[in-house]
């Protein structure tokens, strides 16, 4: 909204109220709020008053506090909530004929890990692996932790065929890699896409199966599922 659709609007009755990020040269950027009301003689609006105020303080405030609300503690990658309400956006994307993959996976033999080397060691591998998964992804895809040693990847604009070839990236990345005191660390993929309109649900129940499928076939490998 311009100065003079403000105008406008404040002439007409309205209490307006713009914000936004405001740059000077040489000057930190600064948050500023306005509000503008109508003022009124015998009913009659015969012009406005305004507020300017600086809110940077506050607004930085609310920014953090949104980023993290989105994370989960340990790994710093997006939480659930988050992870869920991006999957929701991809699939109600306006350009839906670009497909969009997902990839779900999960350590293979966890507990085992914590029993041999003990929960904290097992903290330690989980978000090792967290990071060396968010390092090896492109910066338009997501990673969130979808459960306690799960995570769940979303690729814009990649096909079922993308996702397996990440996929079995990530895996090969895992596999080769030491974490600390545990050796060998491997990770199962399940892949599935939202090709043909596909559900949320659908797209994460597909993802699922084939993360099991690639469990009882042996583990440390990827499947995918149209
Ligand atoms: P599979 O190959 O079938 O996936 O075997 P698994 O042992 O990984 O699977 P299971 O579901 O039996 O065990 C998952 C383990 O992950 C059990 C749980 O204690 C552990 N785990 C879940 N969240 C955390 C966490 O935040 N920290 C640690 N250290 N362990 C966790
Ligand atoms: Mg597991
Ligand atoms: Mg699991």
């Amino acid at each position: 909204m311009n100065l003079s659709e403000a105008a406008e609007r404040v002439l007409s009755g309205e209490t307006v109220r713009l914000a936004g990020w405001h740059h000077r040269s040489n000057e930190q950027a600064r948050f500023l709020r306005t509000t503008m009301s109508p003022s009124f003689q015998n009913d009659r609006v015969t012009g406005g008053v305004g507020v300017l105020e600086d809110a940077t303080e506050q607004r930085r405030y609310e920014e953090r506090m949104e980023q993290l609300s989105s994370l989960d503690p340990l790994t710093e990658l997006y939480n659930r909530k988050k992870v869920s309400d991006l999957l929701m956006a991809v699939a109600e994307r306006p350009d839906a004929s670009t497909d969009a993959a997902v990839i779900m996976l999960d350590i293979d033999y966890f507990k085992l890990v914590n029993d041999t080397f003990g929960h904290p060691t097992g903290d330690l591998v989980l978000r090792s692996i967290a990071q060396l998964l968010r390092r090896n992804i492109r910066k338009t895809d997501a990673i969130g932790r979808w459960g306690g040693e799960e995570f769940l990847i979303v690729a814009p604009h990649s096909s079922l065929a993308d996702g397996v070839r990440l996929a079995d990236k990530l895996r090969q990345t895992v596999n080769d890699e030491p974490f600390g005191p545990v050796p060998h660390v491997t990770c199962s993929f399940g892949v599935s896409s939202f090709a043909g309109g596909k559900s949320v649900e659908q797209v994460l129940q597909d993802a699922d199966e084939a993360l099991y499928a690639a469990k009882h076939h042996g583990r440390n490998q990827v499947s995918s599922k149209q």
